[in-house]
């Protein structure tokens, strides 16, 4: 089934800098800039769909309230008619609200659903600063309304006493960067895959709006995406959160979204 691109620009859950929304623009621009090639690594072209050819389909962007609470029913549409021919979607954020509603619309077809999360935080406070919908919750929401099955996170360093009891009372599957050996969880069934790039380290990912240095290197990050594979596993849909344009240095940032845009296509493409 041919893939679909979106682009989600939202960063009004953001506790900390806006900027997010400016991604998806930016991602697409470095994409399509011709300094690298449609292959990904394993030997997928992940060439945009032209006049016919294979490939995969760019939605644009969604208009969205800057308001989360009416954002929410906003994303749920997008992306419910986006995959309601069977097709596995790749969202561009945004902030890390975004996942909430985007998985929200896919459980309802994929009710086994296995959430491979990669962030230097677990985003699982019950609430901050009194917003449930903040961008430090969606799996909070996600994991109380049973959206998914399992929650697999990788990355992780920021984790508070409240987190890790949040952690403990879902069930997640939480490796800390700090003791994580680089062994991968064993997946199968309908896979959803999201990326924070504050998950890898500033060093590689500067254009975030929360730098917490520790943090994983873009080979560690594409080794645990190259593992999201195997015939039991189906990718059903990513996303790419969490770049803040206002604080990229010479389209670093930009690049490693734009690299991890064509990897999650070659994900879809060649299973
Ligand atoms: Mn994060
Ligand atoms: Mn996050």
């Amino acid at each position: 089934m041919t893939p679909k691109l979106i682009g989600l620009p939202f960063d009004g859950a953001s506790s900390f800098l806006r900027g997010p929304a400016k991604a998806p623009g930016e991602v697409r621009r470095v994409l399509h800039a011709g300094s690298a090639n449609y292959f990904t690594e394993l030997g997928t072209e992940v060439r945009p769909a032209a006049d016919g050819s294979d490939g995969w389909i760019d939605l644009g962007d969604v208009e969205l309230d800057d308001n989360a609470q009416i954002a929410h029913p906003q994303i749920v549409g997008a992306i419910t008619e986006a995959v309601a021919d069977g097709s596995p979607i790749v969202s561009i954020g945004g902030d890390h609200f975004v996942t909430w509603p985007i998985v929200e619309a896919l459980a309802s077809t994929h009710p086994d659903l296995t959430i491979v999360h990669i962030d230097a935080h677990p985003d699982i406070y019950d609430e901050l600063d009194g917003d449930r919908f903040s961008h430090a919750c969606p799996f909070a929401r996600i994991m109380e309304a049973g959206l998914a099955k399992r929650l697999v996170q990788y990355g992780i360093r920021t984790a508070t006493n409240h987190q890790r009891e949040q952690v403990e009372r879902f069930g997640v599957e939480m490796h800390e960067i700090r003791t994580w050996d680089g062994s991968m969880a064993s997946l199968d069934g309908p896979v959803y895959l999201t990326i924070d790039v504050d998950g890898l380290d500033p060093a590689f990912a500067p254009g975030v709006s929360h730098h917490e240095p520790g943090g994983l290197t873009m080979r560690q990050v594409l080794d645990i995406v190259h593992h999201i594979a195997g015939e039991d596993v189906q990718v059903v849909g990513a996303d790419i959160v969490e770049i803040n344009p206002d604080r990229d240095q010479h389209d670093m940032t930009a690049m490693v979204g734009a690299k991890l845009v064509r990897e999650c296509l070659g994900l879809m493409m060649a299973g």
